[in-house]
């Protein structure tokens, strides 16, 4: 199982959910089974009980799950049936520890966010993963493109997770924004959340700048320089009038190719074509 994790930084809203689906789209052309899982930080179980007007509508699942709609925009783009485990919220994952915590599961250890709150994020995105999503029936190859980490027990579980499934199973794509001052553009947004990133110890493997038109190559170098990547992991997503040219836009600019090489794709047997 590869996993791809897509973070997100500067402002919400940055386009996550479009970067992710587009991304699991052009893996599936290659003929991957792709499923995709969300992470919403809130308290709340679901989405069901917050207001449409601050959050959007709420998307239901086939299985009744209530979830945001990115779920939709992963159904729509990868063809793919999603559950209501595929998308996990703090108040989730607080449940699942709090009731093994109630049945004695931790034989009496005192229960604390790392390790017990950490592994079971873990163990949720391993478990749903595996969870086949389309009519081949068959478990997806690239599981857990994450979206939205916000919080810190999220983003200590998934740099944990990095060294779970180890190296070359494990990419980051962070969204950042490179917005333009007076006909400027400006990298500092980017280098800040890079940075912050880090901090976390979480590397970038490939850094995706929501900008509002094409990047110049002058400033594509200095994110490579400032964020300490190469160039050809600094990606554009300039503002399209149709979000369904986003996996075109990065299909152009190698993303295909780079996850093919950094996650050794190449070495993943496929199922034949079903006829
Ligand atoms: P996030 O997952 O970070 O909250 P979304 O993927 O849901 O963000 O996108 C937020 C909004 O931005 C959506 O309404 C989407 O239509 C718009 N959007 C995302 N990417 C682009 C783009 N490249 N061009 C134009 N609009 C975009």
């Amino acid at each position: 199982m590869k996993y791809i994790l897509v973070s997100g930084g500067v402002i919400s809203g940055i386009g996550k959910g479009v970067i992710a689906s587009s991304t699991g789209l052009l893996l599936k052309t290659l003929g991957f089974n792709v499923t995709a899982i969300k992470i919403d930080p809130y308290m709340n179980i679901d989405a069901g009980t917050m207001s449409p007007t601050e959050h959007g509508e709420v998307f239901v699942l086939d299985d009744g799950g209530e979830a945001d709609l990115d779920l939709g925009n992963y159904e729509r783009y990868l063809n793919v049936t999603l559950g209501r485990d595929n998308n996990i919220t703090t108040g989730k994952i607080y449940r699942e520890v709090i009731e093994k915590e109630r049945k004695g599961d931790y034989l009496g250890k005192t229960v604390q966010v790392i390790p017990h709150v950490t592994d079971a994020i873990q163990d949720w995105v391993e478990r749903v993963a595996q969870i086949p999503v389309d009519e081949s029936d068959q478990a997806p190859d690239l599981g857990g493109t994450v979206g939205d980490i916000e919080s810190a027990p999220f983003v200590e579980a998934m740099r944990q997770f990095q060294f779970r499934v180890g190296k070359d199973n494990f990419a980051l794509l962070h969204v950042s924004l490179v917005p333009s001052i007076n006909g400027e553009l400006k990298t500092k947004p980017t280098q800040a959340s890079i940075r912050d990133l880090r901090g976390l110890g979480l590397m970038p493997d490939l850094i995706a700048c929501r900008c509002p038109a094409p990047l110049p190559l002058s400033v594509v170098s200095k994110i490579s320089m400032f964020c300490h990547v190469a160039n050809e992991q600094v990606v554009a997503v300039h503002d399209v009038s149709s979000l369904y040219h986003v996996p075109l836009l990065l299909k152009d600019q190698g993303l295909v190719k780079f996850l093919q090489h950094r996650l050794k794709l190449d070495q993943i047997r496929l199922p034949e074509p079903r006829v």
